[in-house]
Formats: C-alpha cells, structure tokens, sequence
C-alpha cells in the first residue's frame, strides 16, 4: 500500500465562485472527504432535525449560523475516520472566530493546514452565477435581498480571513472566471507548485 500524503485544505470564495463544484473535484483526487458546511445545514433543515430547526430561520436570511455550532458541527466531521489524511473545507471557516477555532483543533492533532485555495471572480459575475443558480437550484437563500446580505457578509467577515492565511504563506491564489475544467486546471497547477499532488492512484477522477 502507498502513503498517501495529506491534503488539508480550504476552498475560499464568494458565493458564486464556483467553490463547491472545485472543492468536490480537488477532494475527489486527492481521496478526503469534501465538508461543506453549507450543505450540511441545509441536509439537516431538509431532514427537520433539531440542527435543522435551529438554523432555518438563520440561513434563509443569509446571516451566520454561531461560531459554536459551526464549529462544533466541523470538529465532530472531522474526528470521523475518513478524514484522517485530510478535508476540503468549503464555506468553513467564514470569520476570524472560526479560524481561531480550526487552529485550535488541528493543532490539538498536531496537524496543520496544508493550503488555501482562493478562488478570485469579480462581483458582478458572482451575482449573475448566483442569478442562474437561482433559476437552476431553486434555493430559498438565492433571492436579490438574501444574495447581496451574504455577498456583504462576506466582504465583511470572511474575505479578511485570507488576510491571516496569506500572513502564514498558506494562500494560493486562483481566477476563478473561465470554463469549469480552466478553473480546474489552474488549481490542481497551483498546489503542484506548492508539492501538492494527488497520487497516481486515485487521481485520475479530478485532474484529468
Ligand atoms: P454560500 O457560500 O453561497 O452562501 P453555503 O452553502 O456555503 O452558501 O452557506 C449557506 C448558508 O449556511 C450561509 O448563508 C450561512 O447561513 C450558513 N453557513 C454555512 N457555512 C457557515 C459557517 N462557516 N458559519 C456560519 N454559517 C454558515
């Protein structure tokens, strides 16, 4: 059996970015679990669970659900067996608290993040994605009103947490505007510069 080296990352974006659609790709060939935050939420309103119930109120306006819950909810998916060589993090951490709390918890292992993809597209081409997702997916969070309160949050909140990335030389930096397998190509090209490849084996999924 090989060692496959970890991959710890974050996937960092405005909403619209594309974020998710990349996470699942670079978590694919790098064989760790993809944690998306959002998605678990969302699982968990649909399903009418008491998490569920908690944040429904909270996500439909676009506002953050608790640092302590978040938080919570990512160390329980990540002490899971899966994620034992690595994750990829997407919409987790979103501010300096929860950064704050990542830290914490890796560094309890002793491990560390790897990288920090940021994913760079320009506001307007973030809305007009946001706009056809809306018309695509249906989802209640993708009104004009509730898309512009989570834009802001995130120029707020989240953007000045690449601040802090960067200060520790972990951000890879990625245009995030052009055809999904362009974006594709730049990221897996970006993190091989960093030493970041993903194992003969189970790559050929994701960086074909
Ligand atoms: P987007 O990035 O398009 O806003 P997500 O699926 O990442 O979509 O998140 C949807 C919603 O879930 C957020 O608006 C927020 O209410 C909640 N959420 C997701 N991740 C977090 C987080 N790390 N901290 C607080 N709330 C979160």
């Amino acid at each position: 059996m090989t060692h496959a080296p970890s991959a710890r990352l974050l996937i960092v974006g405005p909403q619209g970015s594309g974020k998710g659609t990349q996470g699942v790709l670079v978590a694919e060939a790098f064989g760790v679990p993809q944690v998306a935050t959002g998605d678990i939420f969302r699982e968990n309103v649909k399903g009418g669970t008491d998490l569920g119930k908690q944040v429904q109120a909270i996500i439909e306006a676009g506002d953050l659900v608790p640092d302590e819950l978040t938080s919570a909810l990512v160390r329980d998916r990540l002490e899971q067996a899966d994620a034992a060589r690595g994750f990829v993090l997407d919409g987790y951490p979103r501010n300096r608290g929860q950064v704050d709390d990542l830290d914490a918890f890796l560094s309890g292992r002793d491990e560390s993040l790897d990288a920090v993809i940021e994913l760079v597209v320009p506001e307007e081409e973030s809305i007009d994605r946001l706009r056809q997702r809306a018309i695509d997916q249906g989802r209640t969070d993708d009104t004009e009103e509730v898309i512009a309160n989570r834009l802001a949050i995130y120029e707020r909140e989240t953007a000045p947490i690449l601040d802090v990335y960067r200060e520790h030389g972990l951000v890879v930096r990625v245009d995030g505007v052009g055809t999904l397998d362009d974006v594709t190509g730049r990221i897996f090209a970006a993190l091989a510069e960093r030493g970041l490849q993903p194992n003969g084996d189970g790559a050929a999924a994701g960086a074909a």
